[in-house]
């Protein structure tokens, strides 16, 4: 059993400059609906640590969370938002593009992928820009629990196969069940520096 995380929720930005200083930061992205939310209160083990996420007007900003000893975590806009103009997504991507290649402390982007459904062909598009900007990321797979037990393993392949991975590559969990909560919190205490 690993601790829950202490998130606090510190500010919204919405330019890098509106970030607070931080020894070392994780960034969670993700397309909307992938779990996102669901998975930052299951890290936190609070139900509401991520409420603010889904405020109407934050939910196309970079929401800092504090993560004690120094450390924040940031959710970044969902992106492939269906409801939103076109106008409006050009205007983030280049946002969170300019947040992930200019902050200096990131020292994880995790990639939420829907394990449901796989990877998107935005997911994929993220995955490469990423690699190409030689940033460190790990994919993340949610919604364990709603893959079927008999299609699990194939399943993991296909993923990770998808994503240009192997399979030990990609963690999965689920915010409904907990699977693989535990090791997310430990792999996000090291990428923070944080003691285990
Ligand atoms: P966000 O838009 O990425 O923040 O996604 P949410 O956390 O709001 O989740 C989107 C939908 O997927 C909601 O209906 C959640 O209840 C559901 N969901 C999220 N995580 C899980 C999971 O691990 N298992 C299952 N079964 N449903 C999930």
């Amino acid at each position: 059993m690993s601790a829950p995380l202490d998130l606090n929720f510190v500010t919204s930005a919405s330019t890098l400059s509106g970030l607070p200083e931080t020894d070392a930061e994780v960034a969670i992205v993700g397309r909307s609906n992938v779990g996102k939310s669901s998975l930052l209160n299951a890290l936190g083990r609070r139900r509401k640590v991520a409420h603010v996420s889904k405020t109407p007007g934050r939910t196309q900003l970079l929401n800092c969370y504090s993560a004690g000893g120094g450390a924040t975590v940031v959710d970044c806009p969902g992106y492939g938002y269906a409801a939103v103009s076109k106008a409006t997504r050009a205007g983030w991507q280049p946002m969170i593009e300019g947040y992930l290649r200019d902050r200096e402390p990131l020292t994880m982007v995790m990639t939420l992928v829907d394990g449901e459904i796989g990877p998107t062909k935005l997911d994929v598009a993220m995955l490469s820009w990423l690699r190409q900007e030689a940033l460190p990321h790990t994919v993340v797979a949610t919604k364990h629990d709603k893959v079927k037990a008999s299609a699990r393993e194939r399943r993991k392949r296909d993923l990770a196969a998808a994503c240009q991975l192997v399979r030990s590559d990609v963690v999965w969990v689920s915010a409904v069940t907990g699977v693989g909560i535990d090791r997310l919190r430990d792999l996000t205490r090291l990428w923070l520096g944080l003691p285990a």
